[in-house]
C-alpha cells in the first residue's frame, strides 16, 4: 500500500526548514525592516513571495486545482530534482525511467548518487506493462518517471497504461506533461484526487512560449507538495519570473493561437518529411516536434548545421533518429528546402 509518510527520507521528515523575513511576516506592512534589502531600489529591491501566493492562485483557478495542490519551480527541472531528494536515499533507492526518454531523469538521479533503473519502452514507444508492475512494487524504487507526450519519441502514453502503473506502485509516479499543451484533452490533471502517489509535472518552457523565465509546475496530493516546500531552495522563483508568468496567464487566448499555428505546422512538417526519400520512418507525435528515422542521420545533421539549422542528432540514443523541432512556418520551409537540395544532391559515400 501507499504510505507517503515512510516514503520520505527520514532526514527530510526531521527537517527544520528554513525560515526567512518573507515568511514570518508576509502581509502589509508600512515600513519593511526585516530582510535586509536596500530600501533605495526601484521595484526589485525586495525579496520574493517564495510561496509565489498570487501566481499559484491564477494556476489554480486555470487548471482548476487548489492552490496547496501546486509547486512552482526553477523549471521542471528542479521539481525532478528535488523529488528525487525527497524520496530517494542515495546509494540505496532508485528512480524508474523508460528509455528512450528525457535526459534529466538519470543526470539528476546520478548527481544525487541515486540507481536508475531502466525499462525501455516497447518497439511502439508504449510502456511495457508487464516488467513495470513487477518493478513498481519493489519498496526500493521510489519513483517511477513517466513522459507523456515522450520526448524524444512525441507520442502520448496510453492513459489506462498509466492508471495501470499508478494503482501498482508503492512508490510515486511522475508523470512528465511537458508538452501536454500540444495534446489538449489528454492531460491526467483531472485525476489527481483519484491517486495519492500522482506527481504530474507541466511547464511555462514550451507551449506557453517562456522558456527563459524558468518555471516549472508540480500538482500533486497536498503532502507531498508540503515535502517539496520544505526543501526548495527558499527564493526559488523570482520576482521577475513570477511577474512575466502572472503577465502570461493573462493571455491565455495567445496562447492558444500559438498552439493552434504549432500543431498545424507540425502535420504540414509531417506529411512533407514523409514524403521524402531520405526519411525512413516518422513516428506519430502529439508534441510540438517531430521525430524521425533517417538515411544518413549525421550527415543529413551536419550539412543542415552547416547552413546554420540545428535539429537535435538523437541518432546515439535510437540508430538514425532526429527530433526536429516545429519552427515559425519560414523557418519549416527553409527545413524543407535544405532536406530536398540534399536529396537531390549525389550521395556522399554512405555517410
Ligand atoms: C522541456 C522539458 C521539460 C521542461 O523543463 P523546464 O525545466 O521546465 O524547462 C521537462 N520535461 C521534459 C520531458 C521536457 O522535454
Amino acid at each position: 500500500m501507499f504510505d507517503l509518510e515512510k516514503l520520505i527520507r527520514p532526514n527530510i521528515r526531521r527537517l527544520q526548514p528554513y525560515s526567512s523575513a518573507r515568511n514570518e511576516f508576509s502581509g502589509d506592512a508600512k515600513i519593511w525592516l526585516d530582510a535586509n534589502e536596500n530600501p533605495f531600489g526601484k521595484g526589485l529591491n525586495r525579496y520574493p513571495d517564495p510561496y509565489q501566493s498570487q501566481l499559484k492562485k491564477e494556476i489554480a483557478k486555470a487548471k482548476s486545482v487548489s492552490t496547496e495542490n501546486i509547486f512552482l519551480g526553477n523549471g521542471s527541472d528542479e521539481a525532478i530534482d528535488l523529488l528525487i531528494r525527497a524520496f530517494c536515499e542515495p546509494a540505496k533507492d532508485a528512480i524508474i525511467t523508460m528509455p528512450p526518454t528525457y535526459g534529466m531523469y538519470p543526470v539528476s538521479a546520478q548527481v544525487n548518487n541515486v540507481e536508475v533503473k531502466e525499462i525501455p519502452l516497447l518497439q511502439n514507444f508504449e510502456l511495457n506493462v508487464k516488467a513495470l508492475l513487477r518493478e513498481v512494487k519493489n519498496p526500493r524504487n521510489k519513483l517511477t518517471f513517466i513522459c507523456s507526450p515522450n520526448n524524444p519519441t512525441g507520442n502520448l502514453i496510453p492513459r489506462e497504461q498509466i492508471r495501470e502503473i499508478l494503482r501498482a506502485a508503492v512508490g510515486i509516479v511522475v508523470l512528465d506533461e511537458a508538452y501536454i499543451d500540444f495534446s489538449p484533452g489528454n492531460s491526467l490533471l483531472f485525476e489527481l484526487e483519484d491517486y495519492p502517489n500522482l506527481v504530474i509535472l507541466q511547464t511555462f518552457s514550451k507551449a506557453r512560449g517562456l522558456a527563459g523565465i524558468r518555471l516549472g509546475m508540480a500538482f500533486a496530493e497536498r503532502r507531498i507538495i508540503k515535502v517539496l516546500n520544505r526543501i526548495k531552495p527558499h527564493y526559488n522563483v523570482s520576482e521577475l519570473t513570477q511577474k512575466a508568468a502572472l503577465d502570461a496567464m493573462r493571455q491565455e487566448d495567445q496562447l492558444l493561437k500559438a498552439v493552434d499555428t504549432i500543431v498545424k505546422e507540425r502535420k504540414i512538417l509531417e506529411k512533407k518529411l514523409g514524403e521524402l526519400e531520405c526519411c525512413v520512418e516518422l513516428y506519430p507525435s502529439d508534441a510540438n516536434f517531430v521525430f524521425g528515422k533517417f538515411k544518413n542521420a549525421d550527415a543529413i545533421y551536419e550539412s543542415l548545421k552547416n547552413d546554420g539549422i540545428i535539429v537535435r542528432n538523437r541518432s546515439r540514443l535510437l540508430e538514425g533518429c532526429l527530433r526536429i523541432t516545429v519552427g515559425k512556418p519560414d523557418e519549416n520551409k527553409a527545413l524543407l528546402i535544405k532536406l530536398n537540395q540534399l536529396q537531390t544532391k549525389p550521395k556522399t559515400n554512405g555517410r
